[in-house]
């Protein structure tokens, strides 16, 4: 096999089908101390390692250039925020979907954003009516204390970004934000943007965070995802889920 899994480093002799691993990620504020680009380097980290199990399994298996926009209409109160919407997300990776599995054995889409579910729940089951092998998978990092909010620019991501991109996390920048579990947050949230309920963007707290604890929470997520991609079955809004206890997944 080609030593690169990056498919944008391959010439077009040097594509023989496989899967197509798509990272989705966003350009999103993520709080004072960590930059723009978290959930896309999150979502390319996870999607270059699933690359790198598959092709040492015997599977070939390339990595496609991120999709670093997403829908972030909800943090678009914060400078630098770009959001396409869930509208034109559904079309490009549909369109995006329909021209790689012109060569692609399968495309999976490797989401890093939670905005994203909805445009991935409309475009993936339209690949897959259209007769084509698409699914997606989340990056979803290991459930940490329900009771105490961590969904944004907290501990996880900021561990993660520590473990991913140390010279980008602000350390004396980093503050909480607001720590009620998400569920609480969820309903002002939708209708008045995260900037109500949050000033400085954080949904969760930094404090604890570090580069060590990004590498197990990385490899937690990725062998999820491994047993995902390698076992799961396809649920109805396109998500790959573990076969066996059919969890559905948010
Ligand atoms: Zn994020």
């Amino acid at each position: 096999m080609h030593p690169s899994s990056l498919l944008a480093r391959r010439t077009w002799q040097e594509i023989g089908g496989g899967f197509l691993l798509v990272p989705v990620g966003s350009t999103e504020q993520h709080g004072p101390h960590l930059p723009l680009s978290v959930d896309t380097v999150v979502a390319t980290a996870v999607a270059d390692e699933l690359a790198r199990r598959c092709r040492a399994a015997g599977q070939e298996a390339l990595v496609a250039p991120a999709v670093a926009y997403g829908a972030s209409g909800e943090h678009e109160q914060f400078p630098g925020t770009v959001s396409i919407g869930t509208r034109a997300l559904a079309l490009l990776l549909l369109e995006l979907g329909r021209s790689a599995s012109a060569w692609a054995q399968r495309i999976v889409f490797v989401n890093g954003h939670g905005g994203n579910l909805d445009a991935l729940a409309e475009a993936v089951p339209r690949l897959r009516d259209e007769g084509r092998d698409a699914a997606w998978l989340p990056c979803a990092a290991p459930a940490a204390d329900p009771q105490v909010g961590d969904s944004h620019a907290g501990r996880t991501e900021t561990s993660l970004v520590a473990r991913l991109r140390p010279d980008d996390v602000r350390w004396e920048r980093a503050e909480p934000g607001a720590s009620e579990p998400l569920p609480d947050l969820l309903p002002r949230l939708r209708i008045e943007g995260v900037r109500a309920v949050s000033p400085n963007g954080v949904l969760g707290d930094p404090f604890g965070a570090s580069a060590a604890e990004g590498a197990r929470l990385l490899d937690a997520m990725t062998d999820t995802a491994w047993v995902r991609l390698r076992h799961g079955r396809v649920a109805a809004n396109g998500c790959l889920v573990p076969g066996e206890t059919g969890v559905a997944d948010a």
